[in-house]
């Protein structure tokens, strides 16, 4: 990818016909789905009661027909089941790595796909899911920014990851039985496809769903929002969503930032470490996640390690710093640092006093690592263009 390729955050719209017939309850807001139930009839004085009806049957309950909500009179469930459906989207393929990590293939609306991911490690279960069909922007060393196609998930589409994966874990709870407290689905990652901040209203309404009490119930402390940098958007996750934050930072630089972490033309190193500086005490949160992808001789030298604490040291940035050895995918352009290099620059870290861990990876074997995540559709249509293109069809 060019170095001065430009940055967009505009989505192509993809043309669909959009589908007549009954409105998703899944992904609407709680006030939104007051608005819903009453559009279709319920009576006034009874929608908030119908709400939280409806909102504990489909979040707390995992229930998907209308008919199995047995706290609600026949006539009402008939309504229900004339104006709406309770959908999430279809798994295509699941893909079981031989360190448990489970990869699956889900297709949405427009016959997109994306991959969720599910991590199971002995303490917890981390669930990393997508916000997006691709992404716009065009990190050098991401998979993801590889692919051309891209399209805003729904929150409907964003919740519904989590549905699913509620689904294949088996983990609804089942009436009557004693409350488990044990979660084999407890934290949330935003780093599966896409720049969750060019999704921003989409993928909030979908964490306040997820956190909600009455429903899935998950701390936001239990879910990390990872962003390339999308600096006006780090406020308002601050504010509107309180979850923990992550930022794709990658190298110490601007020179070399602006070339790994394209946004960074748009918003500077110095720029973004303000914002990152004032998130902790809006969002009444702990560190900040510092991902640092490790580059063979681009990223990896001790002068970044020092340049990295110094950066957080001068804004004085609660902080964590992930080091992620690059995954290497196919035509990649660069090339992971050594085991050594990686525990030289993390121990410089630590000597410096912050937290270092080294990202364990998960699931190479199936392609489910960070990074490496790109449709097989959408891999089989850039073929397809280029076979074209190569026959000079194009
Ligand atoms: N768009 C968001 C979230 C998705 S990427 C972001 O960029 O933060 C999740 C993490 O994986 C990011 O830190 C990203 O930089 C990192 N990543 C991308 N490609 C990678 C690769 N090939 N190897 C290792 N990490 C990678
Ligand atoms: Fe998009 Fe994140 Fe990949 Fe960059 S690293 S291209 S922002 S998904």
């Amino acid at each position: 990818m060019p170095a001065d390729a430009p940055i967009t955050q505009d989505v192509m719209t993809i043309p669909r016909k959009l589908p007549a017939g009954p409105t998703n309850l899944v992904g609407l807001t709680r006030p939104q789905l007051r608005e819903a139930l009453l559009a279709a009839g319920t009576p006034e004085k009874q929608v908030k009661m119908r709400v939280n009806q409806v909102w504990q049957w489909i979040y707390h309950w995992g229930v998907r027909e209308f008919d199995e909500m047995t706290n609600l009179a026949k006539p009402y469930r008939a309504l229900l089941a004339d104006n709406f459906v309770v959908e999430i989207p279809e798994v295509v393929s699941k893909q079981v790595s031989e360190d448990g990590t489970r990869k699956y293939l889900v297709r949405i609306a427009g016959g997109h796909e994306v991959e969720v991911v599910y991590i199971p490690e002995d303490d917890r279960g981390t669930l990393c899911i997508s916000s997006q069909v691709g992404c716009t922007l065009t990190c050098s060393f991401c998979h993801t920014g590889t692919q051309k196609l891209v399209r805003n998930l729904t929150a409907a589409e964003i919740v519904g990851q989590i549905m699913m994966a509620r689904d294949d874990l088996n983990e609804w709870p089942e009436p009557g039985a004693p409350k488990d407290e044990t979660r084999l689905l407890s934290n949330i990652v935003l780093m599966g496809m896409g720049e969750p901040l060019y999704n921003f209203d989409n993928v909030r309404d979908a964490m306040l769903i997820a956190m909600d009490g009455e429903g899935i119930s998950l701390s936001r402390r239990r879910i990390t929002l990872s962003t390339s940098g999308v600096v006006p958007e780090i406020a308002r996750t601050a504010e509107e969503i309180g979850c923990l934050l992550a930022i794709s930072f990658h190298a110490t630089t601007d020179e070399t930032r602006d070339v790994l972490v394209p946004i960074n033309k748009r918003w500077k190193i110095d720029e973004l470490l303000q914002a990152l500086a004032a998130y902790p005490k809006v969002s009444n949160s702990e560190r900040i996640t510092f991902e640092y992808v490790m580059l063979h001789g681009v990223n990896d030298s001790d002068e970044d390690a020092h340049r990295l604490i110094e950066h957080i040291k001068r804004y004085d940035i609660p902080a964590k710093i992930n080091l992620i050895p690059f995954n290497e995918w196919p035509g990649a352009p660069y090339k992971r640092s050594s085991n050594n290099r990686i525990r030289a620059f993390a121990n410089i870290i630590y000597q410096a006093g912050y937290a270092s861990p080294i990202r364990k990876t998960r699931g190479e074997d199936i392609m489910a690592a960070c990074g490496q995540l790109k449709s097989a559709t959408e891999r089989a249509r850039k073929s397809r263009k280029q076979i074209e293109a190569d026959a000079g069809l194009s």
